[in-house]
Parts: C-alpha cells; sequence; structure tokens
C-alpha cells in the first residue's frame, strides 16, 4: 500500500547518481568497470581497481550526493527516493521537476520510462508510470478527491532551443513570455488523463513520435529533451505541475570529431541549455530572488520550477561504469556537484 511518509525528508534540491550495469557488449570488450558506490558516495578510478593508490584516489575523485545508485539498483528503488517525495509537493499546489542527466547511453530514458521499443515489463516500469501510479492513487485518498481535482498531461522535447508537441504530430511551438514573465508553450496540447493505463499510452505515443518520423529532429533523440508534464488542475485553475525532464546527452562538443554545421550547432545549444540548466538550480538552491531562466528555451519553459515557494527539483545524474567512459562520468560527477 502507498504511504507517502516518504524515506527521505524532503529537501528543495536533491542531487543522486545511478550507474547503470555493463551492458553485453561492453562485457564482451573486456570493458573494465571502474565505478564504486560506497554508501552515497561515488569513487571513480582512471585505471583498473586492482592497481590503484586509494589514498590518491580519495581526495581527488570520491563525490557526495543526496543518494547514489549502484548497478543493482532497480527503477522502483531510483523512483522511490527520487521523484516520489516530489509527488506529494504537486497535491500541495508545488512545482516539482525531476531531471535525468547524463552522457548518451547512460540509462537517462531507461530510468525515466520513456523506452517502450522493448514494451517494457511491469518490474521494469520507470519513473513516468510510476510516478502516474502515486498520482492516481492519491487522487483517490478522500482529501484530495473532495479538492476536485483533474489530472493533465502534455509531453514535449526541446531540439536546437525549439520546442515539438510529442502528442500533436510533432507539431511546432512558439514560446511566448508575458509582462508578469509567465511563460506559455502556445498551443501545447494537454491532454485529460484518468487513468495510469492513459498516461502510459500518452507515454508511449510521445516516445514513438521521438524517436521515428520524418522531421529532422527525429534524427537523435539524445540531440533533445524531452519533456512529460502531470499538471494537476483545480477548477480549471493549474494548481500543480510535476515536470518529468529526459535531458539531451551531455557530450561535449570537443568530443564530436565532426566539422558538421548541424552538428556543432545542436551541440551548442545542448551545451548552452545544460549549462542554464545547472545556474538555475543552483540559484533556487540558494533562493536567490534573480533566477538566470531565460539563458536557454529549456530553463525558460521550466521557468516555474525554478521560482515560488513550493518549488522542488530533483537531478538524477546517469553515469556508465566502463573506463572507456571515464572524461564522460567525470564530467557528469563534476556536474551534479555543483548543482547541489
Ligand atoms: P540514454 O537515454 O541515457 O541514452 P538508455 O536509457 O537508452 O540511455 O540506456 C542505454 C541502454 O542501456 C539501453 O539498452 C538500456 O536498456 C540499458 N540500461 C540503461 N540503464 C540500465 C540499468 N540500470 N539496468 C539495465 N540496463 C540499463
Ligand atoms: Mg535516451
Amino acid at each position: 500500500p502507498l504511504s507517502l511518509t516518504d524515506p527521505v525528508e524532503l529537501h528543495r534540491i536533491c542531487v543522486c547518481v545511478r550507474k547503470r550495469p555493463l551492458n553485453k557488449k561492453e562485457m564482451a570488450k573486456k570493458e573494465i568497470d571502474v565505478v564504486t558506490i560506497p554508501g552515497n558516495g561515488v569513487l571513480l578510478f582512471h585505471e583498473p581497481k586492482q592497481k590503484v593508490d586509494l589514498t590518491k584516489y580519495l581526495d581527488n575523485q570520491l563525490f557526495h550526493f543526496d543518494y547514489s545508485f549502484d548497478e543493482n539498483a532497480t527503477n522502483d528503488l531510483v523512483y522511490r527516493f527520487t521523484a516520489r517525495p516530489l509527488v506529494r509537493t504537486i497535491f500541495e499546489g508545488g512545482r516539482a521537476t525531476c531531471f535525468a542527466y547524463g552522457q548518451t547511453g547512460s540509462g537517462k530514458t531507461h530510468t525515466m520510462g520513456g523506452d517502450f521499443s522493448g514494451k517494457a515489463q511491469n518490474s521494469s516500469k520507470g519513473i513516468y508510470a510510476l510516478a502516474a501510479q502515486d498520482v492516481f492513487t492519491l487522487l483517490q485518498q478522500r482529501r484530495y478527491a473532495e479538492m476536485d481535482l483533474c489530472p493533465y498531461v502534455t509531453f514535449f522535447e526541446i531540439y536546437n532551443g525549439k520546442v515539438f508537441d510529442l502528442l500533436n504530430k510533432k507539431a511546432k511551438l512558439r514560446v511566448l513570455e508575458d509582462e508578469n514573465q509567465q511563460v506559455q508553450v502556445v498551443g501545447l496540447q494537454e491532454m485529460p488523463v484518468s487513468s495510469v493505463d492513459d498516461v502510459i499510452k500518452m507515454i508511449e505515443k510521445g516516445s514513438a513520435c521521438r524517436t521515428s518520423g520524418q522531421t529532422f529532429a527525429n534524427a537523435n533523440s539524445s540531440r533533445s529533451h524531452a519533456v512529460l508534464q502531470v499538471i494537476l488542475r483545480r477548477r480549471k485553475q493549474l494548481y500543480g505541475k510535476f515536470s518529468l525532464v529526459d535531458l539531451a546527452g551531455n557530450e561535449r562538443g570537443t568530443d564530436v570529431s565532426s566539422n558538421d554545421r548541424q552538428t556543432m550547432v545542436e551541440t551548442a545549444e545542448i551545451n548552452r541549455s545544460l549549462l542554464a540548466l545547472k545556474e538555475c538550480i543552483r540559484s533556487l538552491g540558494q533562493n536567490s530572488e534573480h533566477i538566470p531562466f531565460r539563458m536557454s528555451k529549456l530553463t525558460q519553459v521550466l521557468r516555474d520550477s525554478f521560482i515560488g515557494e513550493n518549488s522542488r527539483t530533483c537531478m538524477i545524474a546517469m553515469i556508465s561504469p566502463g573506463m572507456s567512459s571515464c572524461d564522460y562520468t567525470l564530467n557528469t560527477l563534476r556536474y551534479a556537484d555543483r548543482v547541489k
């Protein structure tokens, strides 16, 4: 039975790391696992662990996070410590946001549950579906049933600084900001949902739209940010909003050995938005007056997430275990370390 007496205190910002297991291909290549998770720390090696001088590494390469999950953690466990505490936030009329950050292939989409290519099994359900389950459980509780809250879902993608509606044939949408700095995505489809199944159907539809189809933006889903929002309205008025964000891969431009202009533009835009995101979350954590949300389309669209009394954020930084990913992993750990 669901009890939202969380396993965790509600922090305003929670930063976690999740390490995925070595996959078959990596094992076939005898890839060495260079990441260890002692408690809630993450220890990264640059060479086979056996050869390491631990005293040297403990100083430089040990990071601490609110929670660190090793390769044995299930989606369900990760969910319970990350996004689940945020479900309560939207029932209190707040803004909750959960980010999956990391290099391409590190497990962002797996964790969020946006991959329906293999028809995800029940046990491997991701955060999207698990959060939806909790939302509908709470909606039925008398306290909330009496409040007359209505749930809706939006699902969109931000690619190259442009917004595309994944629930409406990838229609390109405009973003407007009014004089009160309220940001609106014009024409974004907000679909009413009445069950977890409804939500899952929307996720399937949007995920399929994300990775297949005709437009250039489909070329590589790892170059775009995908945002699923669960919205609660009370008498048509916005009440609570949960944004679940599967971020674009954080590979650096310098790592892309391509002079292709399109790729360079994409990479610059991704770097800009991830930098903006870091700055915005840090400002939220410091209760700063000034939130630099206009630095990128991503942060502009998520403006609500960084402002207001009842805004809470969780970042899950995904890391690959292999030695060949070491530099990316270090980048990811440093980024996550800066955010907290
Ligand atoms: P990303 O979205 O970050 O590019 P994916 O989520 O697509 O990465 O993961 C890449 C591959 O690794 C997928 O085949 C996925 O199923 C697998 N994978 C990722 N994380 C895990 C995990 N924790 N356990 C098992 N397999 C995983
Ligand atoms: Mg992905």
